[in-house]
């Protein structure tokens, strides 16, 4: 079956067909994170959503290249740094290294690139196509100094949001990044210095100022990937007016379709309410890290609900992710421990690859894709408990989940092994490269006394606890 994704612009479901003539390159942008804050835990929804994505196309064969950009220069930066009485590079770096540490934390994949806004190289591709649409007429420079597009002058504003603009009555121009549907109107391109933006500013054609936010991504996005990107992602709230924004602009340059699969995650709530800071049920990830919970638990909660469907954010949520990964632990253990020395085969007649990833293929369905892997650990448990598993179907499921877990990263990690553990790893390495088997399997039985568990795999020997 083929790969098929609800597709925001047409609202259809529709199959998936990269690009590329060869059917092996998938570019994907991604809108990154505002670094005026730590990201909370609904931005990272939409992150781990973006990670689903890239690993499922990945275990499908694609060869992915995602961007994902780093708004660095905006109304809420400036207005951040000016409240710390920071330079804005100072102010947003902490951000920065933060978001990159959480990203580590989830087990998320890193994109190709992290572009920042502030970059010089970006700054002047946002300059040169700016000046392109105020070549074509598309922009214009207001008495304010301002630089805004002509909104009459590109008809399939509003698409993507499926507004009709007929009935909307425009409000003027708008300086603003963010608006609401209402207030529709020609938005900034180039913001004019003015006093709220200190020393924030850079030379221009139309004077001192800065870039609107979302010239931002449409400069970044075709530098690096170039006119035509298959699959661009954010959340819902990013649909107007920032992504309307981004087609206007970069079609209006180009002259291609920008874009050719638009997927957005709903939004992640809390206790059943929308998560907001001043209904006091926010959380950084660095909240949830503090009062015990794990990264490898935060990421099961967070991607164990389609992205389309709201997400409903509780601690009972976290209490049963940690118990579904520990049910998925004690398999493994149990796995490892039945299937002995020799490397994991590929297939088992328990473990379908197939039936996880057509789920996935199915609009990234991950509960179908999760109701595969539980199938499977339910059978196999059986199996096991009736003695009827031998140690090559434990190496055939075994490396099953190697490509099963290489999407979800629910795997636990070998993190704090004692260093005499570590030690008689690197001792049964010795053992195995001189093929001493009998040597090897001693040392396992003394990790496994140790209370580790040591499983072979192409990469080498992988630690888990016990
Ligand atoms: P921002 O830093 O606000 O630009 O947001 C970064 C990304 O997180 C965007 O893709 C947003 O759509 C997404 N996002 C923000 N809030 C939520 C939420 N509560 N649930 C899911 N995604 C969100
Ligand atoms: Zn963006």
């Amino acid at each position: 079956m083929a790969i098929r994704f609800l597709n925001t612009y047409t609202r259809t479901l529709e199959e998936f067909r990269p690009l590329d003539p060869a059917g092996k390159a998938v570019k994907i942008y991604t809108c990154g994170p505002t670094v005026y804050n730590y990201a909370h835990i609904g931005n990272f929804r939409a992150y781990l959503f973006e990670d689903l994505l890239q690993r499922h196309l990945e275990s499908s064969g694609y060869d992915v290249q995602r961007v994902m950009n780093l708004t660095d220069v905006d109304d809420k930066t400036i207005r951040g740094c000016h409240a710390a009485g920071l330079p804005l590079a100072e102010f947003t770096q902490k951000y920065k290294d933060s978001f990159f540490e959480d990203l580590a934390t989830l087990r998320i994949k890193p994109a190709m690139a992290f572009p920042s806004a502030t970059d010089p190289v970006h700054i002047a591709r946002m300059i040169e196509m700016i000046a392109h649409l105020v070549a074509h007429d598309y922009a214009y420079q207001a008495e304010d100094q301002s630089v805004y597009f002509r909104l009459n002058k590109f008809p399939n504003y509003g698409k993507l949001a499926h507004l009709n603009l007929d009935e909307l009555r425009p409000s003027g121009r708008i300086r603003n990044d963010e608006y609401e549907k209402e207030s529709v109107g020609d938005f900034a391109l180039w913001k004019a210095w003015d006093e709220a933006d200190g020393d924030v500013a850079w030379e221009s054609p139309w004077g001192k100022g800065r870039p609107g936010w979302h010239i931002e991504c449409s400069a970044m996005a075709t530098e690096l990937l170039g006119p035509e990107i298959d699959i661009h992602c954010g959340g819902v709230d990013n649909i107007f007016p920032h992504h309307e924004a981004e087609i206007a602009q970069s079609e209006c340059c180009t002259g291609k379709q920008f874009v050719r699969y638009w997927l957005h995650c709903a939004h992640l709530m809390v206790e059943s309410q929308k998560m907001s800071k001043s209904a006091g049920n926010f959380y950084t990830l660095r909240d949830l890290l503090e009062k015990g919970w794990s990264g490898r638990e935060i990421r099961c909660v967070l991607l164990s609900v389609n992205y389309r469907l709201p997400l409903n954010f509780t601690f009972e949520s976290l209490a049963g992710a940690r118990s579904s990964l520990a049910r998925i632990d004690a398999w493994v253990a149990r796995l490892t421990e039945t299937a002995g020395d020799e490397p994991h085969a590929s297939a088992h007649p328990l473990a379908s690859h197939n039936r996880f990833q057509q789920a996935l293929d199915d609009d990234l369905n991950i509960s179908g894709a999760l109701g595969v892997l539980f199938d499977v650990i339910r059978a196999s448990n059986r199996a096991l408990d009736l003695g009827t598993f031998t140690p090559a179907d434990a190496r055939a499921l075994l490396g099953w989940w190697d490509r099963v877990n290489a999407v979800l990263q629910f795997q636990r990690e070998a993190e704090g092994a004692p260093k005499a553990v570590l030690d008689l790893v690197e001792a049964r390495a010795a053992a195995r490269e001189a093929k001493n088997w009998a040597l090897s399997d001693e040392i396992r039985a003394q990790i496994e006394a140790a209370g580790w568990i040591v499983k072979d795999s192409k990469e080498g020997q992988k630690l888990t606890r016990k």
